[in-house]
């Protein structure tokens, strides 16, 4: 089998992906998908099958998300993640077309969660599920999957990771602590068995959920607070020396904020920015906002945008979308 092109495949609409190479998706339920981004369940004998078709170029409905963002001609992570892989770790990533090898986790032990936000939803989130009546999912058992001791990057989702108490005792096992480890947190809350766990790693990112400032943030991620959520971002700063980076998911209650967030996100000399729009549950889809978008110049001039392309073009998408 020849080498992958990278120029060839991140072009719209090719089906190639490397995570099905390199990556384990387990979530709340314990079921595995290719990614976070795929809503299907997969045996490992179809993942055999997913990494024949993209090698052909053929469709894979599993990847469907990527499939009809590249269509609307948005990025997708398809393509964020696989031009991020192979040029961060190209011999490994060839190698591992040939023999898929797994050194990338996404681990999602339990739907523990402190927050109800509005594009949540039970199975992610157990205040969801408490919510509205629902069984609260239990964590599940860290020992039934094995981790690669040569895993590049392991990243913790939850739920909340810092309610996750099972997190921290994955991490005490791990003996490489050049392993990049990231977790996604909503910054409400800081638990110490996840702060001490953390300090051996050298590589540690905090992917903020952060969709908006002040009263924003408030509405859409129910039961948050602004001003606790800067305070832990300062302490992790201060204890850990992380990187930060921030993820928000486009919306049309953030539409007005986005350059108010975009001005605090520089202000915290954060550079790399995620922003997503999002699809599900449809109300919430930007195309439902109900004003007039008045985005400033200014907007365009924020190093978070102009160094994050993917939120520049998604932001230009919406702006001529809405202006049509
Ligand atoms: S193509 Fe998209 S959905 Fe499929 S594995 Fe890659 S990132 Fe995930
Ligand atoms: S913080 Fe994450 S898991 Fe919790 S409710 Fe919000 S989106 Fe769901």
């Amino acid at each position: 089998m020849s080498d992958i092109q990278l120029k060839d495949v991140l072009k719209f609409e090719h089906s190639f992906c490397v995570l099905p190479f390199i990556h384990q998706h387990i979530d709340t339920k314990q079921r595995q998908r290719v990614c976070c981004h795929s809503t299907t369940e997969i045996t490992p004998e179809r993942l055999i099958g997913i990494q024949q078709d993209m090698l052909a170029n053929l469709p894979v409905p599993e990847c469907s998300t990527c499939t009809k963002c590249e269509q609307q001609k948005q990025f997708s992570f398809r393509q964020t993640e696989t031009r991020d892989w192979f040029r961060n770790y190209p011999k490994l990533c060839q190698d591992a077309i040939k023999n898929p090898v797994v050194i990338s986790y996404d681990l999602r032990y339990s739907n523990n969660c402190n927050l109800r936000c509005q594009m949540c939803d039970a199975e992610s989130s157990s205040e969801w599920a408490r919510y509205i009546g629902k069984e609260v999912f239990q964590t599940w058992d860290p020992d039934s999957i094995t981790i690669n001791p040569d895993a590049k990057k392991i990243y913790f989702a939850g739920g909340e990771p810092f309610m996750i108490k099972s997190f921290s005792q994955v991490l005490n096992r791990i003996e490489n602590t050049d392993c990049e480890i990231q977790v996604n947190t909503n910054a409400t809350i800081l638990t110490e068995h996840l702060l001490s766990a953390l300090e051996r790693f050298r590589d540690v990112t905090f992917i903020l959920s952060i969709d908006g400032t002040g009263s924003t943030i408030e509405k859409i991620r129910t039961l948050c607070d602004w001003n606790i959520i800067q305070k832990n971002i300062d302490t992790l700063r201060h204890r850990l020396s992380p990187k930060f980076m921030v993820n928000t998911v486009l919306q049309k209650d953030n539409l007005d904020n986005i350059p108010e967030l975009a001005n605090w996100i520089d202000s915290k000399e954060i550079s790399i920015w995620h922003a997503e729009i999002l699809t599900r549950p449809e109300q919430f889809y930007f195309k439902n906002y109900a004003s007039k978008l008045q985005w400033p110049e200014s907007l365009w001039e924020n190093a978070c945008v102009q160094k994050n392309m993917q939120v520049y073009k998604n932001l230009k998408f919406i702006e001529s979308s809405l202006a049509a």
